[in-house]
């Protein structure tokens, strides 16, 4: 059932997923100029408003995603007539123009904040805020945690080489609640980036622990996600949210949008979602069966790997298992809640597939 509308405000939105938020022929205008900017690139305001419209009949909770550069403030006033969540680039947070109002201000408390890289995440400062996303390629994931020196022996935080700090900057003190860590280019892991990958999840499981005993729960989705949860808990682009795009039309996700697939409807016809069946969990049959519940299953690199929707990766598979048993063994070494994750003998749920 849809629950949520995802509204992006510009061709140059920000991405806070897989997806890079750019078209192959660039037809988002980049322009000093403000007004040929926003005449080129921003959700019409008739678009806008009608996409607000259509979220509060259907009862929908509404996320807008901003573009880098400044919303006319016609456009602020529209957006401020709906309860919502912002997803916003780091950037406006340092942008005084970005704060206006003390209503504006209050409202930025809500946002989901989206750095680009992990340096883009350490030099921001973001630590004052709720919650973060590090969208982050694969190379530099990995280089981070390489500096970062470790003995994975039996040890417990107090006694390891892994200053909390040292992972994206973060120390006890902070107030940030959670950080979604999106590898972008997940799609490319070889079986050694899967064991260095098996090392960086101890890493961050080591200085977890000790944030932890100084009295503070901070969540990374990559470690912590699995371990609050009893049931898949996906994206679920397609089956309880959607996307409308500066062009006025739906489409199943923002990734969809960009990389130019077909739209499932219109804010005039509605939505018209070819095979809908397929983005739910029980026409997918490996995920149905899976216990990774905190697995992101992004039907959009499920597409671009495997052409099929409902179809994942080996990679996507393995990193949410490597994942997933490093939340294991995060809560058998913890025992912070008391629930147990079980053991499995497989990291691809492709090959116990006759098991199931
Ligand atoms: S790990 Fe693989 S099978 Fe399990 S939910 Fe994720 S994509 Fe589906």
């Amino acid at each position: 059932m849809l629950q949520y509308l995802v509204i992006l405000l510009s061709k140059d939105s920000v991405s806070y997923c897989h997806y890079d938020a750019r078209f192959s022929d660039s037809n988002a205008v980049n322009s000093d100029k403000q007004t040929e900017w926003a005449e080129n690139n921003l959700i019409s305001k008739e678009d806008l408003k009608a996409g607000i419209l259509f979220a509060m009949k259907e009862n929908l909770n509404i996320q807008f995603v901003y573009p880098k550069k400044e919303l006319p403030q016609d456009y602020k006033d529209i957006i401020h007539t709906i309860d919502h969540t912002d997803i916003r680039h780091i950037s406006a947070k340092t942008n005084p123009a970005a704060k206006g109002s003390d209503q504006t201000e209050v409202l930025l408390q809500d946002t989901v904040w989206i750095a680009d890289s992990i340096k883009e995440f350490t030099q921001s400062n973001l630590t004052d805020k709720k919650v973060a996303v590090i969208r982050c390629d694969k190379e530099e994931l990995l280089s981070h945690f390489r500096k970062i020196s470790c003995e994975e022996t039996e040890i417990s935080c107090e006694e390891t080489a892994v200053p909390c700090e040292e992972i994206f900057g973060i120390n006890e003190k902070t107030s940030l609640e959670r950080i979604n860590i999106v590898i972008k280019d997940i799609d490319t892991f070889t079986d050694s980036d899967f064991t260095e990958y098996k090392s960086v999840l101890s890493k961050i499981s080591l200085a977890l622990e000790r944030i932890y005993k100084q009295g503070k729960f901070l969540q990374i989705n990559i470690l912590t996600d699995r371990i609050m949860l009893d049931k898949m808990n996906n994206c679920n682009a397609g089956d309880n949210n959607l996307t409308l795009a500066p062009d006025g039309r739906f489409y199943i996700c923002p990734a969809f949008y960009y990389s130019g697939e077909e739209a499932v409807g219109d804010l005039q016809t509605g939505i018209d979602i070819k095979n809908p069946q397929l983005y739910r969990l029980e026409y997918a049959p490996l995920c149905r069966e899976c216990d990774s519940y905190h697995c992101k299953r992004c039907v959009w690199l499920n597409k671009k790997t495997t052409l099929e929707v409902n179809t994942p990766s080996h990679e996507q598979c393995v990193v949410s298992h490597l994942e997933r048993n490093a939340s294991r063994e995060f809560l058998l070494r913890t025992k912070i809640f008391d629930k147990e994750i079980k053991e499995i003998d497989y990291l691809d749920p492709f090959d116990v597939r006759k098991q199931w």
